[in-house]
C-alpha cells in the first residue's frame, strides 16, 4: 500500500480539481485530513492551480477527459463533479465537450459512484433556471431555458446532468446530492476566463475600459468562493437528494457592480457599453432560504471584501507592481 492508499482514511474524487472552485475543493478536504483524487482534463483549469498540492501525500493528480473510460482508479467514499467549462467564453468555445462531459462525464462518474457505493454531488447551475420569470429563483422552480438558444450547450447539459444524478440515485440506489451554484468568484479564477468579474477586474487594473454588455441593467449576484465551499460540504454531510441553491443573495445591476470594481480597485478606467449576447438573462438572484433551514448555511463574506481579496489576486497574477 502506497502512502497515498492509508487505510481509514475517507478518499474524495473531486473531477474538474484543477479548476477555479475544484481546487478550492481539493485543498479543504486535504485540509480535513482526507484522501483527494483530482481528475482534470485541463480544458479550462491549470496545474498552477493545484501545483502547491502535488507535494501531499493524500493528494493525486490524474489528467484525464472523464468523457473517456475512467482509468483504474481507488475505491472512493464519495465524488464531487465539477467538471465542465463554466464561463459563456468557454463553453462557446467547448459546445460539444461541454454538452458531452455533462452527459456522458457524469453517467461515467455516477458509474463508478454506483461501483463504490460513494455518495455522489453534481455541481449544477443557477442556469437551468435559464432567464427567469420567477425572481428570487427558488428550488422549485424549473426554469426558462431556451433549448436550442446560445447558450443550450451549458444550460442543457447542466440540465440533463441533474436528470441523470436524480434517475441514478432513484433506479441505482446512488447517494446524491445536487449543488445549483450562483455566480461565484475568488483567488484561482482564470484572469483570461471572459467572466464579469474577471473582466472587470483585469481591465480596471489595467487601465482599460469596463466592458458592460447591454445597458448593465440585468442583475447577478455574486458569492465568494468560501462560502460556495462552506456550503457544499455541508450539503455533502446531510441526507438530501434534491437540488439546493448556494448563492449569496445580494443582487447587483452590471451597471452598479462595474462601479463597485472602479471604486474597489481606485481604478479611473471609464466604463464603455457593447453589445448584450442573445439570452443573457435579465435577473439572477438566489432563494438560499432552503440551504440556510437544512445546512444552517448563509452567504458571509460581503461584496466588496470579497472583490477586496479578488482584487489581490488578479494583481498578483498580472505581476503588476
Ligand atoms: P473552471 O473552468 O475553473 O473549472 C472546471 C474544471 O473542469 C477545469 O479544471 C477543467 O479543466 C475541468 N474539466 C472540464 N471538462 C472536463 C472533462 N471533460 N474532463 C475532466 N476535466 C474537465 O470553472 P469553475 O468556475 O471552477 O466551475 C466548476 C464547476 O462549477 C463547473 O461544473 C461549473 O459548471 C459549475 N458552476 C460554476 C459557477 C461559477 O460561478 N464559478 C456557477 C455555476 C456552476
Ligand atoms: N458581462 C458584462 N461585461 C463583461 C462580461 C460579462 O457586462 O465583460 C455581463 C454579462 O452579459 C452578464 C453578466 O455580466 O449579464 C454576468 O456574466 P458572466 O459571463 O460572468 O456570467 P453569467 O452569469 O452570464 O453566466
Amino acid at each position: 500500500m502506497s502512502g497515498k492508499e492509508r487505510r481509514g482514511t475517507m478518499t474524495s474524487l473531486v473531477a474538474g480539481g484543477a479548476g477555479f472552485i475544484g481546487s478550492h475543493l481539493c485543498e479543504r478536504l486535504l485540509a480535513e485530513g482526507e484522501a483527494v483524487v483530482c481528475v482534470d482534463n485541463l480544458v479550462t483549469g491549470r496545474r498552477a492551480n493545484v501545483e502547491p498540492l502535488l507535494a501531499h501525500p493524500a493528494f493525486t493528480f490524474v489528467e484525464h477527459d472523464v468523457v473517456d473510460p475512467l482509468p483504474p482508479l481507488p475505491r472512493v467514499d464519495r465524488v464531487f463533479h465539477l467538471a465542465s467549462p463554466a464561463s459563456p467564453p468557454a463553453y462557446l468555445r467547448h459546445p460539444i465537450a461541454t454538452l458531452r462531459t455533462n452527459s456522458e462525464g457524469t453517467r461515467r462518474l455516477l458509474e463508478l459512484a454506483a461501483r463504490d457505493g460513494a455518495r455522489f454531488l453534481y455541481a449544477s447551475t443557477s442556469e437551468v433556471y435559464g432567464d427567469p420569470l420567477e425572481h428570487p429563483q427558488r428550488e422549485e422552480y424549473r426554469g426558462n431555458v431556451n433549448p436550442i438558444g446560445p447558450r443550450a450547450m451549458y444550460n442543457e447539459a447542466k440540465r440533463f446532468g441533474e436528470a441523470l444524478t436524480a434517475t441514478f440515485g432513484r433506479a441505482h440506489g446512488v447517494d446524491v446530492r445536487i449543488v445549483r451554484i450562483f455566480n461565484t468568484y475568488g483567488p484561482r479564477m482564470d484572469p483570461e476566463d471572459g467572466r464579469v468579474v474577471t473582466n472587470f477586474v483585469t481591465q480596471a487594473l489595467r487601465g482599460q475600459p469596463l466592458t458592460v454588455f447591454g445597458d448593465g441593467s440585468q442583475t447577478r449576484s455574486f458569492q465568494y468562493i468560501d462560502d460556495l465551499i462552506e456550503g457544499m460540504t455541508r450539503l455533502m454531510a446531510v441526507d438530501y437528494r434534491k437540488p439546493v441553491n448556494l448563492g449569496n443573495p445580494e443582487e447587483h445591476t452590471v451597471l452598479r457592480f462595474a462601479h463597485l470594481v472602479r471604486d474597489v480597485t481606485g481604478s479611473s478606467s471609464p466604463i464603455v457599453f457593447a453589445p448584450l449576447a442573445e439570452d443573457d438573462p435579465k435577473l439572477r438572484r438566489p432563494d438560499i432560504s432552503l440551504a440556510e433551514a437544512l445546512l444552517g448555511w448563509t452567504a458571509q463574506v460581503p461584496l466588496r471584501e470579497g472583490l477586496a481579496r479578488m482584487v489581490e489576486y488578479v494583481h498578483h497574477a498580472e505581476g503588476l507592481p
